[in-house]
């Protein structure tokens, strides 16, 4: 079912799920233990400059490592915390744990920009973006280092983000980023009420993007579009290197995939942004892919 995602191991556990709601209360208690005991874990995936290939970035994916069960993915388990009203303290301890990191990584030398996923739940928090500060100012991260990603839809949700809430982050120096652009209802109207730094296009776009037309058109338009605005463009899901190249040729700017790296722990995140070379494709210059 989910293979075409990449996900197909974790059909049978998704399926089963959806069988039984004792299952779900059982796995709503192992949640809530997960959380007091750290069985989560972030892992971060690069973000790569689309001309060179060198990392701009990360991005933290949450996961959650159940004791029986093995990974449980995070379609799974973020909607079920948000059902159960899980999503802020999972949301802060993603907060917490990525200023951590940080931290850590700069004590190493290391000063990679990270971005963190929020939940449309935690947007409707009042008091978000100095939650966000706090945490940025304990592990004394500085400003433009941690950026957020929210869902197109999310954004254009009324009851979502408000144009106070992304006021008071770019004010604690917080880029904000739409996430998985083009999926929503696209009213394009957001983007010129919220000062967005990034859009994340879409993976099902980039999927069909050697293969379709229309995906390439709507790719160049949006790419257009969002350089017109002085938006970042990021390509999610990038997984071949004719997706490279098209994307490339398009004038997108950033690219995040299989194609570069799955997502990775802090420790091996950390030597691939030393050295790309021995855990993923090593890029090519832009002049090799001529042709
Ligand atoms: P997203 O933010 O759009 O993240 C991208 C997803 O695509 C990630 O799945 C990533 O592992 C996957 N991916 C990246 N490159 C490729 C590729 O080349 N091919 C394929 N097939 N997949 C790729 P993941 O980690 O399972 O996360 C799924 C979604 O769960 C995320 O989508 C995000 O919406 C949500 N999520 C993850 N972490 C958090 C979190 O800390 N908080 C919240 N609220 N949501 C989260
Ligand atoms: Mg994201
Ligand atoms: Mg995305
Ligand atoms: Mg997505």
């Amino acid at each position: 079912c989910a293979k075409q995602n990449g996900r197909a191991s974790y059909c049978f556990f998704e399926s089963h799920m959806t069988e039984s709601s004792r299952d779900q209360t059982e796995l709503l208690r192992d949640l809530r233990r997960a959380i007091e005991r750290r069985q989560l874990e972030l892992m971060y995936q690069p973000k790569v400059d689309a001309r060179d290939g060198h990392i701009t970035g990360v991005e933290a994916l949450l996961r959650w490592r159940h004791p029986d069960r093995g990974w449980v993915p995070p379609v799974v388990f973020v909607p079920l915390a948000e059902r159960a009203g899980l999503i802020g303290a999972l949301g802060d301890w993603v907060i917490e744990e990525a200023c951590r990191q940080m931290r850590r990584w700069l004590q190493d030398g290391l000063r990679l920009k990270v971005s963190i996923n929020l939940s449309v739940h935690q947007l409707r928090q009042p008091d978000l973006a100095q939650r966000i500060s706090q945490a940025m100012q304990r592990h004394q991260v500085p400003p433009g280092l941690l950026s957020c990603e929210i869902t197109e839809s999310a954004a254009m949700e009324d009851t979502g983000i408000t144009r106070g809430l992304v006021d008071q982050l770019a004010a604690a120096g917080v880029p904000l980023s739409i996430d998985d652009f083009g999926t929503g209802y696209s009213s394009l109207g957001y983007l010129r009420r919220l000062p967005v730094s990034e859009l994340k296009i879409d993976r099902s776009f980039v999927l069909d993007l050697a293969t379709s037309g229309d995906a390439c058109a709507i790719v160049d338009a949006v790419i257009r579009m969002a350089h017109a605005l002085g938006l970042t463009v990021v390509a999610e899901g990038v997984e071949t290197e004719a997706q490279r190249r098209l994307l490339n040729r398009l004038g997108c700017d950033q690219l995040q995939g299989y194609l570069y790296a799955k997502p990775m722990s802090a420790r091996l995140i950390a030597t691939w942004a030393r050295d790309p070379a021995p855990t993923a494709v090593t890029p090519q210059p832009v002049e090799q892919l001529a042709g």
